[in-house]
């Protein structure tokens, strides 16, 4: 489907749900039941992120860290209602301007997961330079075809593609995730070294991504890290067991659920709703108050 006539199927849907008052009797229910709303942004524009905000602001939503979710899972503090968690995959050079500074002036709690190896190196996401090579011609196959074979088979493809093209700068550089993790409202959490499907990696493999970004993000802030979002929302248990071992205390996937009394026992594998970047405020609403989820009509990604 193409992305206007999806946004513009999706816009009607949304429009429907708000015009019969189902995100209202939504709300109602959020706002009296014990649900956490867990939400994930990847690199929103600045209007939307600040749309989203004032929205969950206006309706009388707490913003809660991911600090506060621990303590929450040990009993240290009463499970909340109506209670939202903004976190943010990958680390993307927009996110400085367009959320930290946002969430920053709002005094919204944000985690920030990012992907270790583009922020220090400067290449950019590894999906990018396949999207840049089907559009040059030079590789015909679907970044989704990628996340189905096994790492090693994913490496040799992209490093050929690597060498043919060059991307600019996706990431944030080093010194601006400092500079974040110095900010009172921001947490930083890995989100690997190099984003690949967990689940396709070799135990050698899945081990250094969950553990090498760790070290290189708490060499770097001068903090523990605690928090983990797996790329693409993939992950087995063995990488739960990697994560306990290794010493994190809390995981997110991309399953489009609330956080309940029920599933917050699952702290390595906390579901997430997807806000896009690129949609109508409406859709968002739809997304952050869970109402979208309840049919698949759009499949989640990244
Ligand atoms: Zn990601």
């Amino acid at each position: 489907m193409k992305p206007s006539l999806r946004n513009t199927l999706s816009y009607c849907i949304a429009f429907i749900y708000i015009q019969l008052g189902v995100i209202k009797r939504r709300q109602r229910k959020l706002m009296n039941e014990k649900i956490i709303i867990s939400i994930y942004f990847h690199k929103p524009s600045k209007s939307m992120f600040e749309s989203c905000l004032f929205w969950l602001k206006k309706h009388g939503y707490t913003f809660i860290s991911v600090n506060d979710i621990i303590d929450i899972f040990n009993g240290y503090k009463v499970f909340p209602k109506g209670a939202v968690l903004v976190t943010v995959d990958d680390g993307w050079y927009t996110n400085k301007e367009n959320i930290i500074s946002v969430a920053n002036a709002l005094n919204v709690p944000v985690t920030l997961f990012v992907t270790t190896n583009p922020m220090e190196t400067g290449i950019g996401y590894w999906w990018s330079y396949v999207n840049q090579a089907r559009k040059e011609g030079i590789y015909n196959k679907t970044t989704e075809f990628l996340k189905t074979i096994p790492n090693r088979e994913r490496l040799v493809i992209l490093n050929e593609i690597k060498s043919k093209i060059i991307l600019e700068r996706e990431s944030l550089t080093v010194n601006e995730v400092i500079e974040i993790s110095n900010l009172k409202n921001i947490t930083i959490g890995s989100h690997t070294v190099t984003h690949p499907i967990l689940k396709m990696c070799d135990n050698d493999e899945s081990l250094y991504e969950i553990s090498n970004s760790k070290k290189v993000l708490e060499g770097l802030i001068k903090k523990k890290i605690e928090s983990f979002a797996y790329p693409n929302g993939n992950f087995s248990i063995r990488e739960i067991n990697y994560l306990k071992k290794l010493g994190y205390k809390i995981a997110f996937s991309t399953i489009p659920k609330y956080i309940t009394e029920a599933n917050i026992l699952d702290i390595y594998a906390l579901p997430r709703f997807e806000i896009l970047g690129n949609c109508s405020l409406a859709e968002n609403i739809c997304r952050m108050t869970g109402v979208w989820y309840d049919v698949k009509l759009f499949k989640h990604n990244k």
